[in-house]
């Protein structure tokens, strides 16, 4: 196990045993822009171009947890960044599984791609995913991993009957919001991310 996912194991954040054999499949240096490769165990975020960020580690290992992902399920995530994210949602849905993931910068599309390229149950999407992804609607799981103003409806009406979607909402600060296509909603502690470029 990568000394990352053994130092976010101690502290107490990884503790689901699936999530974390998902971590320590996806070691974090293999996502992390070439000038930052020192800092690749750091739990800070960390620059990635065009003034975008791979994640937090805690922040992902949280948001992984909350998810829920099951093996076989489909997957929606929107801002694929170093392709980080996405990766261990691979791992988590496994061989009959399928992740999607939406950015839209092309620089940052092309990074997701490379670091992917070996995933053979993950598609790469360019294009503006803050409404969601209709053409492959319904979806068991959706992650948004950049900061929404409300809770965007489109990707509420993409879910399934059992579906959960993920999403930090809020300028400046945000709180993390998961929703349960049936009405539930749990707000889930403060975060910080870029924001979600709604178009
Ligand atoms: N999940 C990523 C980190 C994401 S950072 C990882 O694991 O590395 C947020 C990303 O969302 C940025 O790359 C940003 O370009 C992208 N983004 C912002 N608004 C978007 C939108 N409307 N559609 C798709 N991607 C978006």
């Amino acid at each position: 196990m990568d000394k990352l996912t053994a130092y976010l194991v101690k502290k107490g954040v990884l503790k689901d045993e699936r999530v974390i054999r998902a971590f320590a499949e996806n070691p974090r240096y293999k996502f992390v822009p070439e000038r930052y490769k020192d800092y690749w165990y750091v739990d800070e975020p960390l620059p990635t171009f065009e003034g975008q960020t791979i994640s937090q580690p805690s922040t992902v290992a949280f948001m992984t947890q909350a998810l829920e992902v099951g093996e076989g399920m489909k997957v929606l995530e929107v801002g694929a960044g170093s392709g980080w994210q996405a990766a261990i949602l691979s791992s988590l849905v496994g061989k009959g599984g399928k992740v999607y993931t939406i950015e839209r910068i092309p620089k940052l599309y092309e990074f997701a791609k490379r670091n992917l390229r070996d995933k053979k149950n993950v598609e790469v999407i360019l294009g503006d995913g803050s409404k969601g992804l209709p053409r492959k609607a319904p979806f068991d799981r959706i992650i948004v991993t950049a900061a929404a103003k409300e809770v965007p409806k489109a990707l509420i009406e993409q879910l399934d009957e059992e579906g959960i979607l993920l999403v930090p909402v809020g300028v400046g600060v945000q709180r993390m919001v998961k929703v349960w296509k049936k009405g539930r909603r749990e707000y889930l502690g403060e975060f910080v991310f870029v924001p979600l470029v709604e178009e």
